[in-house]
């Protein structure tokens, strides 16, 4: 018998990990699974990368380094915010973190306490409403529907805050959604924002370079630079770079706020992989043409999928700004098949036909699902035919 801790009986595990898992089982049982669970992108890290690592390690970087990160990197980081965001950051405003969710996490440690309110706009990132349960606060839901493109209003801003509200979080482009907010529509939220001194805005950027809308990248901080004092940008190299196993994510932020973030991390995981520091330093600062190629690519595969899945009796989705994932309505195909939950489709989708794909419940969306499109257009083809003998079936 062990009793745990209140804290993780709070939390569930990842549900988009756990789809994986299962895909996995069945494949290793021997069925033929289609796998379009997964949040990674199917391309390899780049080779200049790569070689950045393996010096690294002839090099001798293989030690503790600084807590919050090598100097170089956090320059880098720095000169990124330079480059692609005309945003002024120094040293001790950027902390290196052990990935992205690992910098979301320090910060929703060091700045909540129970009791406190977190906004999540709705559909979101899986993890937001469980890690902020983990610090004891509450995630309190935006929803945003299809017909918003899955993007709050400053109204409905206005309504969800209350006096104990702490943090609310922008994700854009978004996962799950794939859609993003243009620059006037950020200045519209800050414009609420300012009468809420209280709430911090964690602006989740993870998907910045993964964009083709007609529309150019911003974030709040580019928005609405008054407020940039209660603004933490949170990114990393895992998708813009392939690199979700090298385990390297980034904030910049408030002097403070850094200071404590890194006082937390030197107290749980200390500095974060010092190889997969030095092969994000060269990430950042080498040819940014790998990612140009990388996005021609998930363009092409969301441009067939959109079109695909529309074609599918039951199924409706949107045209996304980004990301590689598409958020698919089914509530149209739930009802045909009398199938009263997104969890039960899936379920049934992974065991009739075969394609792993993750129920909307899990993005706070239910009557959907997400599919993503980080694997090749065969293997979209394929998961699209099988899809569609499922909605005929
Ligand atoms: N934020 C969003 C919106 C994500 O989708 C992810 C990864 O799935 C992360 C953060 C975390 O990225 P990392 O793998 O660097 O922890």
């Amino acid at each position: 018998n062990y009793p745990l801790s209140d804290r993780i009986n709070a939390i569930q595990p990842s549900p988009t990990l756990a789809v994986s898992q299962k895909a996995a089982e069945l494949k290793s049982a021997g069925h033929d699974v289609i796998g379009l669970g997964v949040g990674e992108p199917d391309f390899d890290t780049p080779e200049f990368i790569k070689t950045a690592a393996k010096a690294a390690i002839d090099a001798g970087h293989t030690k503790y380094t600084a807590v919050d990160g090598i100097v170089e990197l956090k320059q880098a980081v720095i000169n990124k915010f330079k480059r692609d965001n005309e945003l002024t950051y120094e040293l001790p405003e950027i902390l290196i973190s052990a990935g992205g969710k690992h910098s979301i996490f320090n910060l929703l440690s060091v700045w909540l306490n129970p009791g406190d309110e977190v906004l999540i706009p709705a559909p979101y990132w899986v993890s937001y409403p469980d890690m902020a349960k983990l610090v004891g606060a509450e995630p309190k839901f935006i929803n945003a529907g299809i017909e918003q493109r899955y993007k709050i209003t400053p109204e409905q801003l206005a309504a969800a805050i209350t006096p104990k509200t702490r943090l609310l979080f922008l994700n854009s482009p978004s996962n799950p959604t794939g859609t993003a907010y243009t620059k006037e529509e950020l200045a519209a939220l800050a414009d609420v924002l300012r009468s809420h001194p209280q709430v911090l805005i964690a602006s989740d950027d993870m998907y910045e370079h993964i964009l083709w809308a007609d529309f150019p990248f911003a974030n709040i901080a580019m928005a609405a630079p008054d407020l940039r004092h209660r603004i933490v940008l949170l990114s990393g190299v895992s998708k813009a770079y392939a690199m979700t196993g090298w385990r390297i994510g980034y904030a910049a932020g408030p002097k403070p706020l850094i200071a404590a973030m890194k006082k937390m991390q030197s107290q749980s995981t200390s500095n974060p992989a010092s190889i997969s520091q030095y092969a994000a330093l060269a990430a950042l600062n080498g040819d940014q043409s790998c990612i140009t190629n990388m996005v021609s690519e998930f363009k092409k595969r969301h441009d067939y999928l959109v079109a695909a899945l529309n074609a599918i009796p039951g199924m409706r989705c949107i045209e996304g700004d980004g990301t590689f994932y598409v958020f698919a309505n089914i509530e149209a195909m739930m009802a045909e098949k009398g199938l009263i939950s997104d969890i039960e489709w899936c379920e049934a989708l992974l065991k009739e036909n075969k394609v792993a794909l993750v129920p909307g419940s899990a993005f706070g969306a239910p009557g959907h699902c997400r599919l993503s499109f980080a694997t090749d257009l065969d293997t979209l083809k394929e998961a699209v035919a099988r899809i569609t003998a499922f909605a005929n079936n």
